[in-house]
């Protein structure tokens, strides 16, 4: 989805002076974009209605950047139809929250159980876990695992009991332990039946949970709207979890999801472990899917996962478009530990061209092999890495024992990621005050 609209708004933003014309013919390719990307056919219409009325306005052709101005307007639109702005998480007044975990089976429930159980941690809570999902004795297993790595109780009578008992019996153990959210892991069915959601609607009662969160494989496309559509129809959804978000999936879920059931996303998953989790921000995602890269998830990404400082000269460096092979290195350490490299650098802009970093997979054995071509490297070329010529090159892979190739391909991807950073800069601030280096 980003690089064909990046195209298409690459065009329009050289643009002087932009005609209606223009504007159509721009709308034309978002729309294109959109249903490619498998969003609702009904949200694609009203949400160009909406661009194409505010960007044919008066205020935006006469404007000195008008081009700008209608990337500004889509962009604004796409937020508004994911929501707006970030929902949180809604926590009862009086504790226990509770917190109930629905959807289809294989969608990441149970998971997602476990991944809010470590978020709720680290904002110092003490969640309990009750798993009423009896159909498949695995299923308890898998939540109990969870809790172990986690230190998080579980709760569980076994697969003799009705979820709907588990729950009751859970609840009240939650209120003797002093646990102040509660997560329940329900059971999920191939397809919508109605034994499901009649279970469901019973526990629901019981429970009568601060937030009923559907959980949703954003992979299933179309599907997932329709699935939102009725559980929210019949049980009455406080928000949704989209999960799978780092798979092949183009999006659209995410886009039309908000739109057709008026229930906020209000977290994303991003991949299997239990830290890839994150609150779902509805401009940031817009800003994604439009091309122009998620840096302030990257940001908060870095926080999480490694000391302040260093996130902050991580995120300097970013702006500034400095960089050495000695931060290289170093960044390449610390995104390392942020989760899959090739996810975390997804959320850079430009990232879908920078064909170079593509291939830049980064397991321990390559990195390994980078450290010992930068460790190869004198002081003088860690810093002007435009003095490596040939020779320096045969030196620095003979010296750390790699080839000549390997040296080359290493450098070229050191430059690929300047040059992303320094796009980036461009568009964090405007093209003013930049001050890449060389
Ligand atoms: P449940 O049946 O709804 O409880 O689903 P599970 O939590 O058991 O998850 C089903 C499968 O999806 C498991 O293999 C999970 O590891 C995987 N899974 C869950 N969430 C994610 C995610 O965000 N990304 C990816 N790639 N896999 C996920
Ligand atoms: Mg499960």
């Amino acid at each position: 989805l980003a690089g064909r609209l990046q195209e298409t708004f690459n065009k329009l933003r050289k643009k002087g002076k932009v005609t209606e014309e223009d504007v159509n013919q721009t709308m034309r390719e978002v729309r294109l974009a959109l249903l490619e990307a498998d969003v609702n056919f009904k949200v694609v219409k009203d949400f160009i209605a909406r661009v194409k009325e505010r960007a044919v306005g008066q205020e935006v052709l006469k404007s000195l950047t008008p081009g700008q101005q209608v990337i500004k307007v889509v962009n604004e639109e796409l937020t508004e139809l994911m929501g707006g702005k970030q929902s949180k998480l809604e926590m009862a007044p009086k504790p226990p929250t509770i917190i109930l975990m629905v959807g289809l089976q294989g969608a990441g429930k149970t998971t997602h159980a476990g991944k809010l159980a470590k978020y709720l941690l680290k904002q110092n809570k003490k969640p309990l876990l009750i798993a009423a999902d009896v159909y498949r004795p695995a299923a308890i297993k898998q939540l109990q695992v969870l809790g172990e790595q986690l230190n998080v109780p579980v709760f569980s009578m076994g697969n003799e009991v009705s979820p709907v008992d588990i729950v009751q019996k859970g609840l009240e153990y939650a209120k003797q332990e002093h646990r102040d959210v509660v997560l329940i892991d329900t059971a999920g069915r191939l397809h919508i039946d109605e034994t499901l959601m009649n279970e469901l609607i019973q526990i629901r009662d019981v429970a009568n949970p601060t937030e009923t969160l559907l959980v949703v494989d954003a992979m299933t496309g179309q599907d997932a709207v329709n699935v939102a559509k009725s559980f929210n129809e019949t049980l009455g959804l406080t928000g949704i979890i989209l999960t799978k978000l780092d798979g092949d999936t183009r999006g659209g879920a995410a886009i039309s999801v908000k739109a057709v059931t008026g229930c906020p996303i209000k977290f994303v998953g991003m991949g299997e472990k239990l830290d890839l989790l994150e609150p779902f921000h509805p401009d940031r995602m817009a800003s994604r899917i439009l091309g122009m890269g998620d840096v302030l998830t990257l940001i908060e990404k870095a926080q999480a996962n490694i000391d302040a400082q260093k996130a902050k000269e991580l995120e300097q460096k970013i702006r500034k478009a400095e960089l050495t092979f000695d931060d290289f290195l170093a960044q390449l350490e610390q995104l390392k530990k942020m989760g899959p490299l090739d996810e975390v650098l997804g959320m850079l802009p430009g990232m879908n061209k920078a064909k170079g970093l593509k291939d830049l997979k980064v397991d321990d054995k390559q990195l390994t092999r980078v450290e010992a071509i930068i460790k190869s490297m004198t002081k003088e070329e860690k810093l002007h890495p435009e003095i490596l010529n040939a020779s320096r090159r045969r030196r620095i892979a003979k010296g750390s024992g790699t080839t000549i190739q390997d040296v080359n391909r290493l450098i070229k991807q050191f430059e690929d990621m300047k040059k992303m950073m320094k796009q980036l800069t461009g568009m964090t601030k405007k093209g003013k005050g930049r001050k890449g280096k060389g």
